[in-house]
This record gives C-alpha cells, sequence and structure tokens, in this order.
C-alpha cells in the first residue's frame, strides 16, 4: 500500500502544481492586464495634454494673426501671410461653392431664373435683389 500511497501522493503534487501554475499564470496575465490598462490611461493622459497643448498654441495663433498690432516678427511672418494666403483662397473657394450651388438650383429648377444685372436666382419676373426685369436675359 505504501505504492500507492506514494502514487496518490505524488498525483496531488502534480495536481497542486499544475493548479499553483495556473494561479500564477492567471496572476501574471491580470498583472500584464492591469499594466496594458494602466499603460493605456498613460498613453490617454498624454494624448490628452498634448491635445491641450494644441488647443492652447491654436489659440494663441488665432490671437496673434487677428489681434496682434503692430509689425508681424520675422520668426513668424511667413507664417502669417501662408494663413492669410490661406483665407483668401478660402474666400475664393467659398464663392466659387456658392456659385455653383446656385447654377445647381437653377438647373433642378427651370422656373429659376437668373438675374441678369446681379446674378441672383429667382423665379420671379423681377429680380428681388435689384429689380431688374429677369426675363431681360432670355
Ligand atoms: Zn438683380
Amino acid at each position: 500500500m505504501a505504492f500507492l500511497d506514494e502514487l496518490t501522493k505524488k498525483a496531488k503534487d502534480i495536481a497542486g502544481a499544475a493548479a499553483e501554475k495556473a494561479k500564477d499564470l492567471a496572476e501574471v496575465a491580470a498583472e500584464k492586464a492591469k499594466d496594458a490598462s494602466d499603460n493605456a490611461k498613460l498613453k490617454v493622459a498624454i494624448l490628452s495634454e498634448e491635445r491641450e497643448i494644441e488647443k492652447n498654441c491654436k489659440a494663441i495663433g488665432e490671437w496673434f494673426v487677428s489681434e496682434y498690432e503692430g509689425e508681424i516678427p520675422d520668426a513668424v511672418k511667413d507664417v502669417v501671410d501662408a494663413i492669410n494666403a490661406s483665407k483668401a483662397r478660402i474666400a475664393e473657394l467659398k464663392a466659387s461653392k456658392e456659385a455653383l450651388e446656385e447654377a445647381e438650383k437653377a438647373a433642378e429648377d427651370p422656373e429659376l431664373k437668373t438675374c441678369p444685372v446681379c446674378g441672383a436666382v429667382s423665379n420671379s419676373k423681377f429680380c428681388p435683389d435689384c429689380g431688374a426685369p429677369m426675363d431681360a436675359q432670355e
């Protein structure tokens, strides 16, 4: 019976060791998950602070471009010029977009006419903006 006892004890030891190992693995996994979540949290916190900086730098830039009075320092002159060039380009693009939308609107509704004087679009006999006869173009 000593042999059987020995065997049982061995089996118990092995099972115990396996259980212990599984527990260790679970702990390691939990630790890793915690690290990962801490890591993710830190990453998010860093990104959030970086976004704050960007937002505040943008506010400084916007203030500078629109409010700064006096000569623009050389260090940022090119940047300010580039911003102003972009603003001018946006104004042009918006005008083109509006013209395109007006034209599309006119194309959709054959009743709509474009005022030959001011370019307003309307389906009335006379231009609602300048009063010119809308039929004059035909
Ligand atoms: Zn008109």
